[in-house]
């Protein structure tokens, strides 16, 4: 069974999530897509991440396509682009996603990174927001240590839930000081792109050695299912894999039933060594 996160309103949610980067770009996948998700519920699954960027609104689109009549069965996240995070950009755009997704609420609505608008100025329209009802709570992605402080002064000392960051066995730089800052401010971290976007992490020779020594419910255990788990090991973080089939969205559900021993942690430090020092945080 999958770990499960705490959000700072009590709310708690599956630790394992589905991201949608990308859905919805091509017509010949949609069906595949749709089902995917609609997969990932019936396996357990809840979070679903999106954002209006995303193909210019087409993955919010196939989203709302997704869960429609499963509304209540999604903690449903998406963000919103910094350049239209003003007081008026917020309720605008935050409402064109809510069209998009056909439903009349977010449960968790992120800053997709930090922009020109001054701090303050979002936040009280992120709070706005949540008095309206149109969100049930708000958070930032991309916000390093030195932003999260930024954020306390500009009022918003534990109003934040979640902090969407880069994080994978490619880019560790954020176990550091990250993770432990946003954990200081129960803040959820929510790890993206946790396949190193499919490319050559899931290759790691030392990924495919631990893989080698697990089995899942579906069989042998995979280098992405293992890179999946290790994610996972850290309490507190929601990680949002992209599956943009059943195949995948199945094989990324079982890596919950992979729980990495003493022994393969020290493998993979090993191979890919914990920071020594502040990285400054990687954004794709
Ligand atoms: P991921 O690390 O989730 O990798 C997705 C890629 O891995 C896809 O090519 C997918 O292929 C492939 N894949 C999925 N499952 C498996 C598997 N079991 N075995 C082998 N390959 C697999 O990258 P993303 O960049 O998509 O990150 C995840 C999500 O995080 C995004 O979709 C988005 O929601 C969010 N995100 C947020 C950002 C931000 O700035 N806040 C930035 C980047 C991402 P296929 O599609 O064929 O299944």
């Amino acid at each position: 069974m999958v770990n499960s996160v705490t959000f700072p309103d009590g709310a708690c949610q599956p630790a394992l999530g589905m991201g949608t980067w990308a859905l919805g770009d091509a017509a010949g996948r949609r069906e595949q897509e749709i089902a995917s998700l609609r997969l990932g519920l019936d396996l357990g699954l809840r979070v679903i991440d999106t954002a209006e960027m995303y193909g210019a609104g087409r993955s919010e689109r196939l989203v709302g396509e997704a869960i429609a009549g499963r509304r209540d069965e999604v903690f449903l996240v998406t963000k919103i682009l910094p350049s239209n995070a003003s007081r008026a950009g917020v309720a605008e755009h935050c409402r064109a996603s809510l069209r998009r997704l056909g439903t009349d609420r977010v449960d968790l609505y992120l800053l997709h990174w930090r922009g020109g608008v001054p701090l303050e100025e979002t936040v009280e329209a992120f709070e706005r927001l949540r008095r309206d009802g149109l969100i049930g709570a708000w958070g930032v992605s991309n916000f390093d240590v030195g932003d999260l402080d930024d954020l306390a002064r500009a009022g918003a000392a534990g109003s934040c839930a979640a902090n969407q960051i880069l994080y994978s066995l490619d880019y560790r730089g954020v176990e550091f000081d990250l993770l432990e800052a946003d954990r200081r401010r129960s803040i959820v971290t929510m790890a993206y792109s946790p396949l190193g976007q499919g490319g050559d992490l899931l290759r790691q020779p030392v990924l495919e050695r631990i893989a080698g020594r697990h089995e899942t419910s579906l069989g042998p255990a995979t280098p992405a299912q293992v890179a999946l788990a290790w994610v996972l090991r850290q309490p507190g973080v929601l990680a949002i894999p992209k599956a943009g089939g059943v195949a995948h969205m199945r094989e990324n559900a079982a890596a919950a039933e992979l729980v990495l021993t003493a022994e393969d942690l020290e493998a993979i430090d090993r191979s890919i060594p914990p920071p020594r020092r502040k990285v400054p945080l990687a954004m794709i």
